[in-house]
């Protein structure tokens, strides 16, 4: 039903990220001409005569208007296809699910809260167990390997601390004993990081965040070019049905058309904010890869070809961080990062709240860290407004 223009185009022509992104694999809905694609609400699809069917049956195994998202997210990373999921968390959730009891998953040990409790609350019950290191270093990921490990699960750069790990590294190390490497690239987007390319299996999305882009619908996506790993997937999102809805696919349908310019204007808003904190008397200590002074800035370099959207830094107390979050009045205090509005986080109490107080504190996730999710304002308005809550 969705017309293939985009892949077979009559030059035969690859196009641009920037192209697709707005036009996805087909431009217009061959039945209609319609140039926004149409939002098939319908739960079921009526079969011209016995054992034929238009290609779509019952939308908890497929959807025109989410096949249109997974397509153009598809695209977009290099993969051979992507699945749509009604959350981050329920893709996460489903590439868990590829492995079994008796299985290890080494993981960054600096990472989205939600995937440690996912780990440690729902999937250490079935006997999958997490192994938690510093995957920017290598001998780290060798230390933790063991026979029992089938995957190494990677956030790059890390939530909240930004940390980089080394993704074509750990990817060869990965390939040598035959075990996934699984990259959850929300923070940096296809835009800019493209984890497939550089050796990895499985990438993973919160489309919640960049892909949809505007804070307005919660989704999740996982794409691969492995025809094994993808038909697994299928199963698995068939079976249980956390689904993408047409509506929301629509939604990342419509945040991706902007993603590249979005991106770069939140790289450059960010980097101007970075550099701003970054000489501020405040700031005891800042997070941001884009600052040359941070620790992965040269790595993700040759990895990256921007350094995002999040900032994240630390002040003197406890009591300063209430003051900043009670006096920005542009930048809304709220979790979430990755949309078109700037909104800063307090990980030890919202994000990271799943992770002990012990193992946080060693990330550096305390009581006087706070998250930036720089959008897409005037960059001038938010360096103002986080002047005035730092002066306070
Ligand atoms: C938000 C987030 C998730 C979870 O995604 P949801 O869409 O909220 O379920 C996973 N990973 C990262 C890095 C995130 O920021």
């Amino acid at each position: 039903m969705n017309g293939d223009n985009m892949k077979n185009s009559k030059k035969q022509k690859k196009y641009n990220y920037n192209t697709v992104a707005v036009h996805g694999k087909s431009s217009f809905d061959p039945l209609t001409g319609a140039v926004s694609t149409p939002i098939y609400q319908s739960a079921t699809f009526r079969h011209p005569k016995l054992y034929e069917s238009t290609g779509y049956d019952y939308s908890r195994l497929q959807n025109p208007t989410r096949e249109a998202a997974e397509n153009a997210i598809s695209l977009l990373e290099n993969g051979k296809e992507a699945l749509a999921f009604s959350s981050g968390m329920a893709a996460v959730s489903t590439v868990i699910k590829l492995f079994k009891s008796g299985d290890s998953i080494i993981v960054s040990d600096d990472l989205y809260g939600g995937i440690y409790r996912i780990f440690e609350s729902i999937y250490s019950v079935y006997g999958i167990k997490a192994i938690y290191t510093d995957t920017t270093s290598i001998q780290n990921i060798e230390n933790a390997y063991s026979p029992s490990v089938k995957a190494i699960f990677l956030e790059s750069p890390t939530n909240p601390t930004m940390k980089i790990s080394n993704i074509r590294k750990i990817s060869e190390f990965s390939k040598e004993k035959n075990i996934l490497t699984i990259v959850d690239n929300t923070f940096l987007t296809s835009y800019f990081q493209k984890p497939l390319d550089l050796g990895a299996d499985i990438v993973i999305y919160s489309g919640t965040k960049y892909l949809a882009g505007h804070n307005d619908t919660l989704a999740g996506f996982i794409v691969s070019s492995n025809d094994d790993i993808i038909e697994n997937l299928r199963l698995i999102q068939k079976s249980e049905g956390a689904v993408l809805s047409p509506f929301d696919s629509w939604l990342v349908l419509r945040g991706l058309k902007t993603l590249p310019l979005r991106m770069d204007r939140i790289n450059s808003n960010t980097q101007k904010i970075a550099e701003f904190l970054n000489n501020h008397s405040a700031i005891k200590k800042i997070y941001y890869p884009g600052l040359p002074s941070h620790k992965g800035h040269e790595l993700l370099k040759t990895q990256s070809t921007g350094f995002g959207g999040i900032i994240s830094f630390e002040v003197e107390s406890a009591a300063k961080v209430e003051k900043i979050l009670e006096n920005v009045e542009l930048i809304m205090f709220a979790e979430s990062l990755g949309g078109t509005e700037t909104l800063i986080t307090y990980p030890m109490v919202q994000t990271h709240n799943a992770i002990p107080e012990e193992i946080r504190n060693k990330i550096g996730v305390n009581d006087r860290l706070l998250r930036l999710s720089v959008g897409i304002e005037n960059v001038d308005d938010l360096v103002d407004d986080l002047d005035f809550a730092l002066s306070i």
